[in-house]
């Protein structure tokens, strides 16, 4: 029996060897999915791999009649219509760990170069000047780290920021006591995050709960020394509340890789704001990531199309819920 797979968004090919190597997978691999090349190639596929760019709609599962599986080279899954998957009983996989070590990587460069005002140094720099008083900076070692949120992300932040020589304290209402040990944090109340840390790096989910977390009223409880980076999603920190405390000086500096509307708007406050480094969503853009996740995900659809197990799909279609 051989499985169809239909693959967009360049996810990395080099990332699908466990479908690719296989006799009985046929892949297709469509950038397009606009293309009436991609809709032919949808309505007998047995399964359908994305990354973030194509939308997965309803409109658009009803297309593919075969469908089985829909895999998310990724961690997010809004791009993808869920309870519309689940209703036609297709399972969806997405690939949390394979761009863990990516976005814990970028967020240590996001504090070293808000820490070292790196991007100004260089700007300034190519201007022609050279100047080396304006750009005198802080160090990480002996400072303390605050992590809102300590899963995956924030724990691999948490070790790399020991061998830095900080203290690290976390604030994760959710986390066990084992796993702050494991990883050398001290699990505190999230005032304390706010008011003791010199570095606040953020790494929760966006939830109801987490919406706006960061908030004018966060800001102001931390130190006027703090430097506070968000790699994790755009909408849990409060993009003019931080613009407000950068420019009145609340905080010594920020850095964002996510945002509440991506790509950035031209009026949004943060680009006018000063002692900010912004990145356009790049946590999860390196070589190793997009392939670790493109192989997560093969390694799922490959498993599901080949026995049935649905185990590891994030919605429960045996039930028809969500989980
Ligand atoms: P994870 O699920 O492993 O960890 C999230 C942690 O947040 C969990 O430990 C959870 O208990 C905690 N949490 C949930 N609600 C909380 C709350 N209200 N207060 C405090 N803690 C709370 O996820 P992860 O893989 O570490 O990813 C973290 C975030 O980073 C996610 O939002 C993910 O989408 C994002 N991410 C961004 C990029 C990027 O390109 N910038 C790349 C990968 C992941």
């Amino acid at each position: 029996m051989t499985h169809r797979v239909l693959v967009t968004d360049k996810v990395a090919l080099s990332g699908l060897k466990p479908i690719t190597e296989e006799d009985d997978f046929e892949i297709s691999s469509i950038d397009d999915s606009a293309s009436r090349q991609f809709v032919e190639a949808l309505s007998t596929a047995d399964a359908l791999i994305v990354r973030s760019a194509t939308t997965v709609t309803r409109e658009l599962i009803s297309l593919a009649e075969q469908l089985k599986a829909i895999g998310r080279a990724g961690v997010g899954v809004d791009n993808i219509d869920i309870p519309a998957a689940t209703e036609r009983g297709i399972a969806v996989f997405n690939a949390p760990g394979g761009n863990t070590v990516a976005a814990a990587e970028l967020t240590i460069g996001l504090m070293l170069a808000v820490a070292r005002k790196i991007p100004s140094a260089d700007a300034s720099l190519r201007l022609g000047r050279w100047d080396r008083t304006a750009f005198r900076g802080v160090e990480l070692w002996g400072k303390t780290l605050g992590l809102i949120g300590a899963g995956r992300i924030g724990g691999e932040v948490a070790v790399r920021c020991k061998a830095f020589g900080m203290g690290v304290l976390a604030y994760d209402p959710y986390l066990t006591q084992q796993r702050a040990v494991e990883i050398g944090a001290q699990l505190v109340p999230l005032e304390d995050v706010l008011e003791l840390a010199d570095f606040i790096s953020i790494h929760v989910p966006l939830t109801d709960e987490t919406r706006d977390m960061v908030d004018a009223d966060a800001l102001r409880r931390m130190k006027s020394s703090a430097i506070v980076v968000n790699a994790s999603r755009g909408g849990v920190v409060d993009e003019q509340a931080l613009a407000a405390a950068l420019i009145a000086g609340e905080i010594a500096g920020a850095a964002l890789d996510v945002y509440k509307t991506e790509p950035l708007p031209e009026e949004n406050p943060l680009l006018r704001a000063p002692n900010l480094v912004l990145t356009p969503h790049l946590g999860a853009s390196t070589v190793e990531a997009q392939i670790g996740v493109a192989t997560e995900v093969a390694e799922r659809i490959r498993v599901m199309l080949r026995t049935g197990d649905r185990s590891m799909a994030i919605n429960s279609v045996d039930l028809g819920q969500t989980s």
